[in-house]
């Protein structure tokens, strides 16, 4: 008890311990909330008597975050390319460059040459045109499911949206494409059976309450075996304007993805418009896109709720420099050859056990993710480690610091895998160092 109130006694007052220059500057850089809850936190745990009084300044600068946001950079070894948990498709170097530039005061609707008011985010649009030739019209809001809000309320409120059955679908995290679609007023005529839908049926339909056929890509889930649907192209021959939602936001056919749908084919087999996102397989940021007809584009980009739904300048800057900027991660990351990986895999698992870490090389399976191309594997290879060092490369004291990213990895067969299918070969220093560290904050997990 004694000791105790000693100790109390002993702990440097919060005013002494700011006025450290290491804080000091701190604060410059992280604002004073911020720092002193990490004084705050060092001094209950002097209170607590787990350190000395005098490392009080010490554990404080330790426990400062790197960044005055809380998220934290992770390194996604999942092998699942988009993660929706990890934030989707991480940004190109244009992208971020893009971005960086934008973040302060920028021209997103001045026209520098005039003086005048210019067209908002006229760069993203015009490079989001150029990418869709068969668009009249594009249009960016902030996400697929805005995209779709909006074009349901803009041209179906109070009116009818004629869907299949089977592409009633759940986005994820419990959002639900019909609850969305009807809390715009629109209401949904289901059509169909879950299996099978022919355009016989959507033609059947439609009717004068009819505003338009939407067409669902289904794409974090497949329907196999006695299973019809009605194409794009027998739609657009229907009397109603058909809207497709692509999903994953490919522009053109992928060659690895043949049954990934995208915006140029499903336009150009008569969609009167095509909804997709920017941050899955366009590997950009969070973005819907609308290309289509340019009257009903317009539409859209003039009804009241398109100012709720509209883009800020940095997603306009990401979304451009990802458009006209060199392939993304994303792209280059599904592209990437298996033996490429096995041979970057064979490098980290050498290097990790020439320091005495139990790490092997191996094959395994990777995903496309973020509600894409369902039952598509992707050959891999990954980094096999003692489970048992999973929460330490998540969250040791290195990543909490900043000092270190976080790894998150899948856990198989009772060892970790770190798959090498999502992250950039300019991340495997960050990697092996990542590991090395975690391993070297507990050996007993690493051997
Ligand atoms: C992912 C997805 C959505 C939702 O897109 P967000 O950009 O996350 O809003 C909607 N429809 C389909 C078919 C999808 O795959």
């Amino acid at each position: 008890m004694v000791a105790l109130v000693d100790v109390r006694r002993l702990t440097p007052r919060t005013d002494a311990v700011l006025a450290d220059p290491r804080l000091a500057a701190a604060e410059h850089r992280l604002g004073r909330a911020i720092v002193l809850s990490a004084v705050r936190r060092a001094q209950d745990r002097a209170r607590a008597g787990e350190i000395e009084p005098a490392a009080v300044p010490d554990a404080a600068v330790e426990s400062l975050p790197s960044h005055a946001a809380t998220l934290t950079p992770v390194i996604n070894a999942t092998g699942v390319l988009l993660h929706t948990n990890l934030g989707r498709a991480p940004l190109s170097a244009a992208a971020r460059d893009a971005l960086q530039a934008a973040a302060g005061s920028t021209d997103l609707e001045f026209d520098l040459a005039s003086g005048q008011r210019g067209r908002r985010g006229r760069g993203m649009l015009s490079a989001l045109s150029a990418a869709v030739p068969a668009a009249e019209a594009v249009h960016v809001v902030n996400n697929n499911a805005a995209a779709l809000v909006l074009a349901a309320t803009a041209l179906a409120a109070g009116r009818e949206v004629v869907v299949s059955r089977g592409e009633l679908i759940e986005i994820g995290d419990g959002f639900r494409l019909p609850d969305l679609l009807e809390s715009t007023g629109a209401r949904i005529r289901e059509v169909g059976t879950t299996n099978r839908t022919t355009a016989a049926d959507y033609a059947a339909a439609i009717g004068p309450q009819t505003a338009f056929v939407l067409k669902v890509h289904p794409s974090n889930y497949r329907i196999e075996g006695f299973t019809a649907s009605a194409s794009i192209a027998e739609l657009a021959a229907l009397s109603v304007p058909v809207i497709g939602d692509i999903g994953s936001g490919l522009l053109t056919p992928h060659p690895l993805l043949p049954a990934e749908p995208d915006a140029s084919s499903w336009l150009t087999a008569g969609a009167a418009v095509v909804t997709a996102s920017g941050d899955k397989l366009l590997g950009g940021p969070q973005a819907g896109l609308l290309a289509g007809r340019a009257d009903l584009i317009a539409r859209l980009a003039r009804h009241p709720l398109a100012r709720a739904l509209r883009v800020d300048k940095l997603t306009a800057a990401a979304l451009e420099a990802t458009l006209t900027g060199p392939r993304p991660p994303v792209a280059e990351q599904l592209a990437a050859p298996q033996a490429e990986l096995a041979g970057r895999a064979d490098l980290i698992a050498d290097a990790l056990a020439a320091v005495g870490i139990d790490a092997r090389a191996q094959g395994c399976e990777a995903a496309v993710g973020g509600g894409g191309a369902p039952g598509v594997s992707l050959p891999s290879a990954a980094v096999s480690l003692p489970a048992e060092l999973a929460a330490e490369l998540r969250s040791g004291l290195a990543v909490r610091r900043g000092a270190m990213p976080a790894v998150v990895g899948r856990t198989e067969d009772g060892r970790l895998l770190l798959d090498l299918r999502a992250i950039s070969p300019a991340d495997d220093q960050r990697l092996t160092a990542a590991v090395r560290s975690a391993a070297a904050a507990d050996p007993a997990a690493a051997g």
